[in-house]
């Protein structure tokens, strides 16, 4: 009925999340905040769209001044002099998503070259990767590392490497690190930061060294900003250039670019709650650990990954409960929520794996 079409796109299926339960649910399947903007700053936002927002007009395609703040929060969080990363090392993205389809368009696209993963990973990479009809090779995870190749394998342009990774929750080893370093020149490394504000642990120092490595960030997380689907990406100039070209001339909203220089202006104060995030993973790791039958891995992160018997059972037990969290790479990823959306958790583990 389609001839039209591309066949290999029939065997792809959409990024759907699973049809749900009626009543309330805990959502901690999508690592988001389990907090939102502090109310004041919405006001501010609120006051802000009414009084200057031109929503007749198209968004600031430029993105100066959100580039501007980003560098400016990108060396004031690594503790670098101000202006070492200038806003030529920024480019901005509808979420850090985007960034990623650019770097593939803009590396392997129509070359027949593909890109590296190390499985498992966050799947955006590989389902972004087979829309365009770029080949995805992967190497597998033990859960934590994964088998470095002693040659960079062929026919790849791009390796994806995620620090920490989702859903493991474990920062790159140094063996990882310094396999990335002697890759060579004609491979872009991407490294995926998007948990950095729980990890605290960068690779930014690479990029100065290596003019063939990216850094990707997002405001999703510990920014609390999902909703306005805005990340960046932080390269040598001469890749951002191209990133700049391939990107939707309007990619951004206005309302977005907005939220997202209202959160950089009070970074401090909105990632003020991240040690609380952190106290709280590790209660839910010693609660969870409390059951010999789930093996819990520690995180970088703010969610926990866990392997079960029957992880797809488990998954479907917990949310008949209330609780929703992903079913992926064989085992289950839960986000940090609130207090109560944590002891929930627990309570509804327990009654499952250790009814009393
Ligand atoms: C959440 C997440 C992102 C962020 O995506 P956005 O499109 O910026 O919301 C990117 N990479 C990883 C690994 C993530 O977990």
């Amino acid at each position: 009925m389609t001839p039209f079409l591309r066949a290999d796109l029939a065997a792809l299926a959409p990024y759907t999340l699973p049809s749900l339960p009626p009543g309330p649910l805990d959502r901690l399947d999508s690592n988001e905040s389990a907090l939102d903007l502090p109310l004041p700053l919405r006001q501010d936002l609120a006051a802000k769209y009414t009084q200057s927002l031109e929503a007749h007009r198209y968004p600031d395609s430029s993105h100066q001044a959100l580039h501007q703040a980003i560098a400016d929060y990108v060396c004031q969080s690594a503790s670098l002099p101000a202006g070492t990363i200038g806003p030529e090392w920024i480019s901005a993205g509808n979420g850090s998503d985007e960034l990623i389809r650019s770097l593939l368009i803009a590396t392997c696209l129509g070359t027949g070259q593909g890109v590296l993963v190390a499985e498992p990973t966050f799947s955006i990479y590989a389902i972004l990767a087979r829309t365009l009809g770029i080949p995805v090779q992967s190497l597998k995870r033990d859960s934590y590392t994964w088998e470095m190749p002693r040659e960079t394998p062929s026919g790849v342009r791009l390796v994806f490497a995620l620090h920490p990774n989702s859903p493991t929750g474990n920062l790159l080893t140094p063996a990882e690190v310094t396999w990335l370093r002697q890759l060579p020149p004609e491979v872009l490394v991407v490294v995926d930061e998007a948990y950095f504000e729980f990890s605290g642990d960068s690779l930014l120092g690479e990029l100065l060294e290596h003019p063939n490595w990216l850094i990707l960030r997002t405001l999703s997380k510990g920014f609390r900003l999902a909703g306005h689907r805005v990340g960046y990406a932080i390269a040598h100039p001469a890749i951002i250039t191209v990133l700049e070209k391939v990107r939707l001339p309007y990619n951004l909203p206005s309302f977005s670019q907005m939220a997202a220089l209202l959160v950089l202006d009070h970074w401090q104060e909105i990632l003020a709650v991240v040690p609380q995030v952190i106290t709280e993973r590790e209660k839910l790791l010693a609660g969870l650990r409390q059951h010999p039958v789930l093996q819990v891995w520690p995180s970088r992160a703010n969610f926990l990954y866990l392997q079960a018997p029957d992880p797809g059972r488990l998954w479907q037990q917990l949310l008949e409960r209330g609780t929703l969290v992903r079913h992926t790479g064989g085992g289950l990823r839960i986000s940090v929520g609130t207090r109560a959306e944590n002891e929930r958790t627990l309570e509804r583990l327990a009654a499952i794996v250790a009814p009393a």
